[in-house]
C-alpha cells in the first residue's frame, strides 16, 4: 500500500476527515485555520469560519453538524444556514478536537487544553438538541474514536497516554463501560491520534510525528501494518470513496521546523491510501 497525495492543502492543522457517501464528498477541517473543506470530483473547497472547528460530520437530513471551540452547530449544504445547537461549560483555554457520528447517530466529541498540558478535557455525546452528556473526563487531547463492525465496543484515544482504550458500547442509551487497554503504541512508531475502523474490526491509526498510518488487531494489540505518509504530522485517516477502500489521510504543518518542512514538503496535505479492505461507513448525525 502507497500513500500518495490528493491535495496539497498546506493546512496548519488538517483534521477529521469523514465521507459523505450521498454526495461523495470528503469533509475535512483545518482546525487553526478555521477552515471546513470539501473535496469532491478532484476539487477542493473550503468555507472559512471565523473560531476553530474540531471536527464536522454529515448530517442525515443533509450538511453538516460541527464542534467549534467550546458549541455545537449544524450547517446547510453551502455552509449557510448556520444553527446553533448547543454549548459545552470548559476552561477558556480548552477547545474542541476531533468528533465522529455513533451509528445511532449521536456525535461524540472531545475537548483538549490547547497548551496541551492539562488533563481538563472530556467527551460529550450529543443527540439531536438535547443537552451535551458528559461520557469521559480527566482527558489531555481527545483524539481518535471509532467503533466495531457489530457496534458493541467502542474505541478511544487520548494521545498523550500512547494508548486506544476499549469500552463496552451501548447503542441504545449511548453508555460506555468496562474501559480496557486495546493497544499500546510504542513511542518509536510517534504519537496515536485520529483513528477509523474496517469491516474486519481492525483499527487505522495516524501517527503524529510517525509520518505513517498503521493498521491493528485491538483483539491482540498487535500492529499488521504500517504505511509510510510523506508527511511528519499524519494526523487522522477515513475510509471514502465508491467501494469505501480509500484510505484518506490528512495532516499537520503546525509547529514543524524549516529543516523538517524541507524534508516533508507536502505536510498539511490530504493524502489517499488505495487498500483491499472495505472501511466501516461514516455514520451521520440524527439531528
Ligand atoms: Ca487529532
Amino acid at each position: 500500500m502507497q500513500a500518495e497525495i490528493l491535495f496539497d492543502a498546506q493546512a496548519a492543522l488538517g483534521e477529521g476527515p469523514a465521507w459523505d457517501a450521498k454526495t461523495q464528498t470528503l469533509y475535512w477541517v483545518d482546525i487553526l485555520g478555521k477552515r471546513v473543506h470539501a473535496w469532491k470530483d478532484g476539487r477542493d473547497d473550503f468555507l472559512q469560519l471565523d473560531e476553530f472547528v474540531g471536527c464536522v460530520a454529515p448530517r442525515r437530513d443533509g450538511g453538516l453538524v460541527a464542534a467549534l471551540h467550546a458549541s455545537f452547530w449544524t450547517f446547510g449544504r453551502r455552509g449557510d444556514q448556520r444553527a446553533f445547537l448547543a454549548s459545552v461549560s470548559e476552561p477558556a483555554a480548552n477547545r474542541f478536537n476531533d468528533g465522529k457520528c455513533d451509528p445511532a447517530g449521536r456525535l461524540l466529541a472531545g475537548t483538549m487544553d490547547m497548551e496541551e498540558k492539562s488533563a481538563s478535557g472530556n467527551l460529550y455525546s450529543l443527540i439531536s438538541n438535547s443537552p451535551p452528556r458528559k461520557l469521559l473526563e480527566g482527558i489531555r487531547i481527545s483524539n481518535g474514536l471509532a467503533w466495531s463492525p457489530d457496534h458493541k465496543i467502542f474505541y478511544y484515544i487520548d494521545t498523550p497516554t500512547r494508548q486506544v482504550r476499549a469500552f463496552d458500547y451501548d447503542l441504545d442509551t449511548g453508555d460506555l463501560s468496562n474501559p480496557r487497554v486495546a493497544v499500546d503504541v510504542p513511542a518509536s512508531m510517534g504519537w496515536p491520534d485520529g483513528m477509523t475502523s474496517d469491516m474486519e474490526g481492525r483499527l487505522w491509526i495516524a501517527l503524529w510525528g510517525g509520518a505513517r498510518v498503521s493498521r491493528w488487531d485491538p483483539a491482540t494489540g498487535r500492529c499488521e501494518a504500517e504505511i509510510p505518509v510523506p508527511a511528519l504530522q499524519t494526523s487522522s485517516c477515513v475510509f471514502g470513496g465508491p467501494r469505501r477502500d480509500i484510505l484518506y489521510v490528512t495532516s499537520a504543518r503546525v509547529g514543524m521546523d524549516e529543516s523538517a518542512l524541507a524534508k516533508y514538503p507536502l505536510s498539511g496535505g490530504v493524502f489517499q491510501i488505495q487498500t483491499q479492505t472495505e472501511g466501516m461507513p461514516t455514520f451521520e448525525f440524527a439531528g
